[in-house]
């Protein structure tokens, strides 16, 4: 269990044997990057974090005004008890709440709209759990989780439930998800099972309370887009100017290393570039839906209507709210076709619920909507890295420092089982601040 690594870190830093008088570079003021500038800065170390937007958070971001709350566009969900995260939470006093208490699930089986008991209940649904309840035990080579889907005979009914629940959920579709890879990352998770959200505050504000401290350190507008390393002094350049430093930590997305908007100098050596090329990002969206009324049963938590959006929830499921809100997640191959709709993908989202719920009840109802497209967010560029085929392995050398100068944070660089979450992402950023101390008492 990490948590009980990082706490005491970030409560009073790493402790240094002899003083070091280096500058530190972090780039980018996401989770991962926030949490190395703290913890640099609670073990005396000085540091800079250029942020390329105007502001902090990353793939942490809240809508304002749309609904009586504060609607997330990214991270959503606390997963699990046992992380440095949900401490953070609660030592804020953060009240949370489990949505899936607040509502059940409705899943769209060839026109009826099911129940999870009864579409459990139906004969033919013993060919899921022979994937649902064993593909953790999976140990040949690696292929797609559709392709093991159509091995196990898995009847084509259940594919889109199957795809929201496993592709859609890690980031990208069943085409792209490799059985063996996801059995390996997820075999390594400690974080505990159950699902929190926010009960009256927003990712965001968390962040803020938690790295008040580090907002002071951070140049925002500063998009890096060069890392030289070839000499003593690693040179790092903005659109804006130069700026040098012993030690460099890079936590830009997976999705930015594999654009090749960093120039790195040296160029990353043959492992690292695999690396960053074999490790699966997609982009995903969320597709926000406000109505003047609730369109759907009472007790609802989320509906698999088996089109193009893989899953809506009701949002603000157990908050104090009077907003009528479901949120369409949607990533891999299905946000790419909707991304290239622009805001028309507005209307396949209300067709589709119109098609689940009838009378045209969704269109009927409709008051407002909003679009987060991640992949066309210009620092970001997709949702989060996810374990394509063959690429669990790869984490530990994407998270492969450079000569004891450059390091690597980041979601995708969580080879502990935790990526694509924000208490990865933290993990991480801890990490790499681990190695660069390490890095300092072995060679200043
Ligand atoms: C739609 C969506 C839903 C999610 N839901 C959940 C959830 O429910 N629960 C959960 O735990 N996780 C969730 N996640 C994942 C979680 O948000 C991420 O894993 C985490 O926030 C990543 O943090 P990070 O610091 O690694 O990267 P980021 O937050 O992406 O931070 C990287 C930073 O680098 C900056 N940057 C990029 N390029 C440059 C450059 N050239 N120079 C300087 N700065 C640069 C970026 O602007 C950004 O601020 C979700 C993500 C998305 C997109």
């Amino acid at each position: 269990m990490y948590k009980n690594e990082i706490i005491p870190v970030l409560e009073n830093g790493f402790s240094l044997e002899n003083p070091w008088d280096g500058q530190v570079i972090i780039i980018g003021a996401g989770l991962a990057g926030l949490t190395a500038g703290y913890i640099l800065g609670k073990s005396g170390i000085d540091y800079t974090i250029l942020e390329a937007s105007q502001v902090i958070g990353g793939r942490i971001r809240a809508l304002e005004g749309f609904a009586d709350f504060p609607v997330e566009l990214g991270a959503e969900e606390i997963h699990g008890r046992k992380s440095a995260w949900y401490e953070i939470i609660q030592k804020q006093e953060r009240a949370i709440i489990s949505p899936e208490k607040y509502g059940q699930s409705l899943y769209n089986i060839e026109g009826k709209l099911l129940t999870l008991k009864e579409m459990e209940s139906a004969e033919l649904y013993e060919q899921v759990d022979k994937f649902t309840l064993y593909w953790e035990d999976y140990d040949e080579e690696d292929i797609s989780v559709a392709d093991y889907l159509n091995r196990l005979k898995v009847p084509q009914q259940y594919h889109h439930v199957l795809n929201a629940w496993y592709g859609n959920e890690y980031g990208t579709s069943n085409s792209r998800l490799g059985v063996l890879s996801m059995a390996q990352s997820d075999n390594k998770w400690s974080s505990g099972e159950s699902n929190f959200t926010l009960k009256d505050a927003s990712y965001m504000e968390v962040l803020k309370t938690a790295f008040k401290d580090v907002i002071p350190h951070i140049q925002f507008n500063s998009p890096v887009v060069m890392i030289d390393s070839s000499n003593e002094l690693i040179e790092v350049d903005t659109k804006k100017g130069q700026h040098k430093a012993k030690k460099v930590i890079v936590t830009v997305p997976l999705s930015v290393l594999k654009a090749g908007d960093l120039a790195f100098i040296p160029p990353l050596d043959e492992e690292k570039q695999k690396a960053v090329d074999t490790i699966g990002i997609d982009t995903g969206m969320k597709i926000l839906l406000k109505f003047k009324e609730r369109i759907w049963p009472e007790n609802t938590g989320s509906i698999y209507p088996g089109g193009k959006i893989p899953e809506f929830w009701v949002t603000g499921l157990g908050k104090d709210t009077q907003s009528h809100v479901l949120t369409g997640f949607i990533n891999g191959e299905n946000a790419e076709y909707l991304s290239s709709l622009g805001d028309q993908a507005v209307y396949v989202a209300l067709h589709e619920l119109d098609q689940v719920f009838g009378d045209r009840k969704a269109t009927e109802s409709f008051e407002d909507s909003y679009i987060i497209d991640w992949g066309k967010e210009p620092f970001i560029k997709g949702a989060y890295s996810y374990p394509s085929l063959n690429s669990e392995p790869e984490r530990i050398s994407l998270a492969e420092p450079i000569d004891d100068k450059v390091f690597f944070a980041g979601e995708a660089t969580n080879a502990w089982g935790h990526p694509g979450t924000a208490h990865g992402a933290l993990e991480t950023g801890y990490r790499a601040v681990k190695e660069l101390i390490e890095s300092i008492e072995l060679f200043g």
